[in-house]
């Protein structure tokens, strides 16, 4: 692993993890304890973990993009009893339980409680003794629609689960991974979890920059690259960017792949690319290859080993190819359930993903959408992706998000958020004109409105709600 303190390798990583462990147990967390984690991608997110699962403690992994307030609500409801939070989100801890704010800085020291690497420096490095019970691990969803839903998973020591995404995308022993996606978010962690499988070499930094991170995957020869569409898009924008011969696969996770982003990453980068559809609740769904992208920019592709897909009617019934339903899953990573008791709709042991979408004749998958973000104007149904995807192709649109807003008439009308490459570039008609021209009258957004930046979350998801 190399991270921004210098490079460790796996057996270093064993004998600090065990040493950190006795250092946990010493503070209190045993097995069952629960412990959260609030870090960038580094050692101390990474060590924690393994610490915790050497202990059979449970994980809690705390998005980096909540408020204190929501963070409060986590800690609360989780009842954790130890945070090891990096120093620059002590903020985010103002509002914590008390019992919590033991809190452990991973950095600098500046706070009574101590450091991660004090507790490793002060503890034997004796094996610790039988093998605890499992763990749970819980992961936070991105909070798109509404408050984030903690899931929970049995976590991490199952790992062979991962190794099926290897029938689609051709990682192998020895890669080098280069993880600019959070690690705390479920599709880091899962290119952590596959990275275990392979003995794979991280590379992680404390902050996603574009020109660092390409710079890094040319220092340290990274052969593959787990990124969230944002940014490969800000990859892409880079300028003078380093030749990366070793670089064989970049994986896009975490919400929908902008075609244009695509199509750019495939003729910058060559036949490298692959698109990962999954959840925090499901884990995956499917993957498009390189080939497949280059036909279509806009596939989620094929599921991989061990993963069933159905398309399903509001019956519950299959639907034929090109006909849009609701996208339902099996594999061996669903989750337990979420932490607030609700869970997700189950038919014939396949999990609602909460996506709608259409296989075409070749069997790839195509997302139109999230089900509850489909608008309903004037009685015919839009589904904001086509709309995106479309603007997203405009030339001079940088970014765009496109939602459903009440409407006294129509019930609702759509309203499109645009930012420009160059501000003031474009006007509401010529956005107008563009939706008029390739799609249906409804879709055509009714207000258009230009913006610096979207809102956007710590994983790069716009939040919708903050436009509606
Ligand atoms: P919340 O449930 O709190 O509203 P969320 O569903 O956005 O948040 P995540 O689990 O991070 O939380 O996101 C999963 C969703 O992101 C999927 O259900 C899908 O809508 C979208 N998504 C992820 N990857 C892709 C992809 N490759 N293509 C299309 N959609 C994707």
């Amino acid at each position: 692993m190399v991270d921004d303190l210098g490079s460790l390798t796996y057996k270093e990583v064993d004998e600090r993890t065990t040493r950190l462990a006795h250092g946990l147990r010493d503070l209190g967390v045993g097995a069952g304890g629960k412990v959260a984690v609030l870090c960038r991608n580094h050692r101390g997110f990474v060590e924690t973990v393994a610490a915790c699962v050497k202990l059979g403690a449970h994980i809690v992994l705390l998005n980096t993009g909540l408020s204190a307030g929501q963070v409060a609500v986590v800690l609360r409801e989780q009842d954790v009893s130890l945070v090891v939070a990096d120093t620059e989100f002590r903020p985010l801890l103002t509002n914590a339980p008390r019992k919590v704010r033991r809190v452990m800085a991973w950095v600098d020291g500046a706070t009574k409680s101590k450091t991660l690497e004090e507790l490793i420096a002060g503890a034997p490095d004796t094996p610790l003794p039988n093998r605890p019970p499992r763990g749970r691990m819980v992961v936070l969803t991105s909070g798109t629609t509404g408050a984030p839903k903690g899931a929970t998973r049995p976590e991490p020591a199952s790992l062979t689960p991962a190794a099926a995404l290897l029938s689609r995308i051709p990682l192998k022993a020895g890669d080098r991974f280069s993880v600019p996606a959070p690690l705390f978010h479920a599709w880091g962690l899962a290119a952590f979890q596959i990275g275990l499988v392979l003995g794979a070499t991280f590379v992680l930094r404390r902050k996603f920059d574009p020109v660092s991170t390409l710079a890094d995957a040319g220092r340290h020869g990274s052969t593959a690259l787990f990124v969230v569409p944002l940014m490969l898009q800000r990859l892409l924008e880079t300028t003078g960017r380093p030749h990366l011969p070793n670089l064989r696969v970049i994986v896009s996770s975490g919400s929908a792949l902008p075609p244009p982003v695509a199509r750019r990453c495939l003729q910058d980068f060559g036949p490298v690319l692959y698109n990962l559809y999954g959840s925090t609740e499901v884990s995956w769904v499917s993957i498009a290859r390189p080939a497949e992208l280059e036909q279509h920019p806009d596939t989620a592709g094929m599921p991989p080993h061990g993963t069933r897909v159905e398309i399903l009617d509001e019956r519950g019934r299959p639907v034929p190819e090109g006909v849009t339903g609701r996208i339902f899953v099996t594999n061996e990573m669903l989750f337990d359930g979420y932490t607030n008791g609700s869970d997700k709709e189950v038919q014939d042991g396949l999990m609602a993903t909460g996506d709608v979408g259409y296989r075409n004749g070749s069997g790839l998958l195509f997302v139109v959408g999230r089900d509850d973000e489909m608008i309903v104007s004037g009685g015919e149904n839009v589904y904001p992706r086509e709309v995106e995807d479309l603007l997203a192709g405009l030339p001079g649109v940088r970014e765009v998000a496109v939602v459903g807003v009440p409407d006294e008439r129509f019930g609702q009308r759509l309203a499109a958020y645009v930012v420009c490459e160059e501000p003031g570039t474009l006007d509401e008609d010529t956005v107008r004109d563009h939706v008029r021209a390739n799609l249906a009258k409804f879709s055509v957004p009714r207000e258009v409105v230009f913006l610096d930046a979207l809102p956007r979350n710590a994983t790069g998801k716009v939040l919708k709600r903050d436009l509606r």
